[in-house]
């Protein structure tokens, strides 16, 4: 299941991970894609595509790795963390130069995305939270087509 575009499959994990926690797939109002409820039933917005529900799942599987509830004052913090990590999880360094590869370094933010089988905010959330190490790796990764990405 671990390739370089696929680093990270969420509905493996729940299974194998989590027995226990449910997924139920239903509408939501406002603009909320997922929501884990009790720590056993995540919820997911209908009508998402299956990128959205493949990075909103990860989303909610780090909240209950890192099983804290309300955050109070620090649940923007909190919430920035699980985002980074879900990114990380889902986006390897190499599939992400692969995609960037393949498609020509100038494919705009949102046709990367779907190479990675991403949505677009976990792709920018992946090249803003890149670590030192990994911005070098990247480029070294991208040789030619660094300077296109170096923007994140
Ligand atoms: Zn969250």
């Amino acid at each position: 299941m671990t390739s370089p575009t696929h680093p990270y499959d969420p509905w493996r994990d729940l299974q194998e991970t989590w027995p226990d926690v449910a997924v139920v797939i239903e509408p939501m109002g406002g603009d909320l894609l997922g929501e884990l409820r009790d720590g056993r039933l995540i919820a997911l917005r209908a009508g998402t595509s299956s990128a959205q529900r493949r990075c909103t799942l990860t989303h909610e599987i780090v909240h209950l790795e890192r099983g804290l509830r309300d955050c109070g004052p620090w649940q923007e913090r909190e919430e920035a963390l699980v985002h980074a990590e879900a990114a990380r999880r889902l986006i390897s360094l190499d599939g992400l130069a692969a995609a960037v590869r393949s498609l020509g370094g100038e494919a705009p933010a949102s046709v990367v995305a779907q190479c990675l089988d991403v949505d677009t905010d976990t792709l920018t959330t992946r090249l803003r939270t890149l670590r030192p190490p990994e911005r070098t790796r990247l480029a070294e990764l991208l040789l030619g087509q660094r300077e296109l990405w170096a923007v994140a």
